[in-house]
């Protein structure tokens, strides 16, 4: 019988016509470098992916503190039910007859959010936290036409802003004032009254991040939410840092008409590389209708009437079974408990490294939210030891670097997360107060400023084994500063690139390179 069946196919085959235009047919090689055509077998494939990983600083082999992106653990369990076809495979027109079960997951997840904004309705089309602050403004702005107030175009936005708030108020037409923020790295208060009154009549919105990207939480912001209140304009409240309010507070509630989630960072899923994610954008009754239509496919929210941000009626749908299992799994009281030990965990770094570095901003009692931004730039101007320095420095105690440069240049940003422990907060101090004592050790004259550990960092096995070894400094204090190193080392694979000869001089590391070269170099 199944001789038959092949035999069948055979005939058939003959039979059929080739349905590709000849002229469309590819006859040129591709896909040509050796990494697509050497792992045959999944042992090799397994081996080969080994290797790279083996090149990587990642979450699986120690903390990443990068502030603002949380870096926190995207669990096994959040993560299985985005492979199942039911999640993965469906089409974002299917008809909703056969949608049904991710609907209701879809209902549930946005029930889930708006319960822990405080906000009434929300929607999930946008792709990315800046594409909610633009679906967000977009409502704002709706809102204010739906009211004859179309010439409400001015957007306040405190210096303290990440780039992408101004971005996106220009992106919807809005002219951006910028507030300034005072030495604590607080919205001056006084100046937002003052341009606020002085824009009262055209006063569209102001955008503010709570807690700030200064990692404090703005004490005055009732009272900046009801100034622009009070001045005919709508609150944006960037929820990006929403980590450090799960359960504790609710943007919707304490002055917020809009807000956008980051799922990608405060909801877990995973976003290093650059995505996907999920940047919902939570509004106030009042709003609700000038969120982003549906009408792409049969929704419960046909009363909708914003401009579409995405082609897809429910944005990148297939990873939000993430963010649902993560609240699924956590509870109201796991979310809250998340919340506070990443508060807990953020200030326990900041009240360890504090007798060595300068911490920026503090709050009233001293303490900060969910990060701490080191200033080093004084080491920089008095011993010469860069924050580039520091980073790089860090690659040798095996970590990622802070964020570096923002929000303020010249400093470090750490943010923790709940997902460390304390025996990892630990590891980390110990490495950056090490690093400060090779600092001091330079300020000191014990260290040369151009030939030190700092400056020769990251160090490479084939560096620190080589036969010869012409540095001012022992090979062990380059590769194993603290003794713990010993038992568990991570090797950087390159020494340091200038970042900016290396940005200006890109080098293809393809096989064929020698095709390229000229004949002049
Ligand atoms: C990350 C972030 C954004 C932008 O979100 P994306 O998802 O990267 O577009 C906006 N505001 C703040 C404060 C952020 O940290």
């Amino acid at each position: 019988m199944i001789g038959d069946h092949s035999l069948q196919v055979e005939v058939l085959a003959a039979e059929v016509g080739e349905a590709l235009p000849g002229d469309l047919i590819r006859t040129d090689g591709f896909l040509e470098h050796p990494t697509f055509n050497s792992f045959h077998s999944e042992t090799e494939m397994l081996r080969y992916l080994r290797k790279l990983s083996d090149k990587d600083i990642a979450l699986d082999r120690a903390m990443i503190p990068l502030g603002s992106c949380t870096m926190k653990l995207n669990a096994t369990a959040e993560m299985l039910p985005i492979t199942w076809p039911e999640f993965s495979t469906m089409h974002p027109f299917a008809p909703a007859d056969q949608t049904q079960g991710y609907r209701a997951m879809i209902d549930d997840l946005e029930s889930m959010l708006c319960a822990s904004t405080g906000y009434d309705a929300i929607s999930l089309q946008p792709n990315a936290g800046s594409q909610g602050e633009y679906a967000g403004l977009l409502a704002i702005r709706g809102y204010h036409e739906s009211r004859g107030d179309s010439q409400r175009d001015v957007c306040l936005i405190p210096s303290s802003a990440h780039g992408t708030n101004p971005a996106s108020a220009q992106m919807c037409g809005m002219k951006v004032v910028v507030v300034k923020c005072d030495d604590q790295g607080n919205v001056d208060v006084d100046d937002l009254q003052t341009k606020a009154e002085k824009h009262a009549a055209n006063l569209a919105a102001i955008m503010v991040t709570y807690p700030s990207t200064h990692g404090v939480f703005e004490e005055k912001i009732t009272e900046i939410c009801g100034i622009v209140h009070d001045h005919g304009g709508q609150v944006y409240i960037d929820g990006a840092n929403l980590n450090a309010m799960v359960g504790v507070c609710q943007p919707g509630k304490f002055g917020g008409d809009v807000s956008h989630l980051n799922l990608h960072k405060t909801f877990c899923i995973p976003h290093g590389g650059g995505g996907p994610g999920v940047g919902p954008v939570a509004v106030g009754e009042h709003l609700a209708e000038f969120l982003p239509s549906e009408s792409a496919v049969e929704s419960g929210n046909s009363q909708r009437r914003g401009a579409q941000v995405s082609a897809a009626p429910f944005g990148s749908a297939s990873i939000l079974p993430i963010t649902w299992m993560y609240i699924r799994m956590m509870g109201r009281v796991g979310l809250k408990q998340a919340t506070e030990v990443a508060i807990l965990n953020a200030n326990y770094v900041a009240n360890r490294l504090q007798d060595h570095y300068q911490i920026l901003y503090t709050g009233a009692q001293g303490r900060i939210a969910h990060e701490c931004i080191l200033d080093v730039r004084d080491i920089k101007d008095e011993i010469g030891i860069s924050v580039d320095d520091i980073a790089k420095r860090l690659i040798d105690f095996g970590f990622h670097a802070p964020t570096m440069s923002f929000p303020v240049a010249g400093t470090l940003m750490i943010e923790p997360t709940e997902s460390e422990s304390k025996a990892e907060l630990d590891r980390f101090c110990d490495a950056m107060i090490a690093i400060k004592s090779e600092i001091d050790q330079v300020a000191a004259g014990q260290f040369e400023l151009d030939d030190n550990p700092l400056v020769g960092a990251p160090h490479t096995a084939a560096v620190v084994s080589a036969d010869s070894w012409t540095r001012k400094y022992s090979r062990s204090q380059a590769a194993y500063p603290l003794a713990s190193l010993r038992e568990n080392k991570y090797w950087p694979p390159v020494g340091r690139l200038d970042h900016v000869f290396g940005d200006r001089n890109l080098v293809c590391s393809c096989p064929s390179i020698s095709e390229y070269e000229t004949d002049e170099s």
